[in-house]
């Protein structure tokens, strides 16, 4: 099939139905074989444990074209072992991981002429999610489940070069201590929307999480994970067991100590110090990293060395080898890279 006729390079981050998505449903203890449907609505009972008490996750990944042509997904086993550990923090079935990964290549397949070209910066956006489909009333997991997968193509993160952005140090928590802040649940974000739109209101473009026991240490943004960058090029990320664990960060963690020989470490960081770091970004599958230039906090102002022009130097090196592994540019380490054939 030929490539959908789309102005690929300003398509902006929305959604846009495409052509197949993958529909599996849980019934009586076990999953179905799931189908292709070019049907994009969903239909469930009024009652739906999704839809009284948020019984849902999901994952994000994207789908792209290599430098050689090759349609390829990044690292989807990762995310098929997340969307495990969600479903069993919210009591749901958990899909077959092999399943999970071949569903995502089918339904890529099934749309590859949504795969936006090499060299446009946009990607096929891919989201697999999961809800209680079956009816409850009383506070409970529900007994009937339906996992889907549906892709839209999304445009460059960043049009015209990354241009560090402006965060602030938040007042609201984004995850309590023991609570759900390390799995990909919808509620985790259901409860940010007061905050971000504070934020945007207030002129910033994201909020930076605190530790909610001590709010002492930095957790994580809405829907991004943190790097800094020591003065002597140490690559440092928070440690913490309510912070998602971002496969972006977890890839640019293994780059930078396997591939530019960076000293890495993963540990828990205080505010109290990050104002001496020489570099911030914030990284996930849709911008990879995007470089965080300034910090506001209840009047003070943190300003990285880096500035609010560019990504700072090792910021940078970080982002052009794994964009560049993503591509094809660079050899991927083994399993990263699956082919769609
Ligand atoms: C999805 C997500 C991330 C980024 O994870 P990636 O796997 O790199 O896309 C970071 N933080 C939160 C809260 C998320 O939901």
């Amino acid at each position: 099939m030929a490539k959908q006729n789309i102005d690929w390079a300003n398509i902006g981050f929305g959604y846009m139905t495409t052509g197949e998505r993958f529909v599996s449903n849980y019934k009586d203890g076990k999953w179905d074989d799931g189908v292709m449907t070019t049907d994009a609505s969903v239909t469930i009972s009024e009652c739906a444990g999704v839809l009284q008490y948020a019984q849902t996750c999901f994952e994000g990944m994207k789908a792209y074209e290599t430098c050689n042509g090759k349609i390829v997904v990044f690292r989807p086993d990762l995310n098929a072992q997340r969307m495990e550990d969600s479903c069993k923090r919210l009591e749901m079935p958990v899909y077959p991981k092999e399943k999970f990964v071949e569903a995502v290549c089918n339904v890529v397949k099934a749309n590859r002429d949504f795969v936006p070209p090499y060299g446009t910066g946009a990607t096929l956006y891919i989201r697999p999610y999961m809800f209680g489909s079956g009816p409850v009333i009383g506070v409970k997991p529900s007994t009937e489940y339906q996992f889907r997968i549906f892709t839209t193509p999304v445009g460059p993160y960043f049009k015209g070069g990354a241009k560090p952005i402006t965060i602030k140090v938040s007042d609201f928590d984004r995850a309590a201590p023991h609570g759900t802040g390390h799995i990909k649940a919808g509620l985790n974000y259901a409860m940010s929307l007061h905050a971000i739109v504070t934020a945007h209101a207030e002129g910033f473009d994201e909020n930076m999480y605190l530790d909610a026991a001590t709010r002492t240490k930095v957790e994580e943004t809405g829907g991004a994970n943190f790097l800094f960058i020591t003065k002597d090029g140490k690559v440092v990320t928070p440690k913490s067991d309510s912070i998602l664990p971002s496969i972006t960060r977890r890839s640019l963690m293994y780059v930078a100590e396997h591939y530019l020989g960076l000293e890495v470490e993963q540990r828990e960081v205080y505010f109290d110090e990050v104002k001496d770091f020489a570099e911030c970004g914030l990284c996930g599958t849709a911008a990879v990293i995007s470089p965080v230039g300034k910090i506001y906090d209840h009047g003070n102002e943190i300003c990285f060395p880096s500035g609010m022009e560019d990504m700072g130097p090792v910021t940078r090196k970080l982002y052009e080898t794994l964009t560049g592994i993503q591509m094809g540019k660079i050899e991927a380490p083994e399993g990263w890279i699956k082919e769609i054939n």
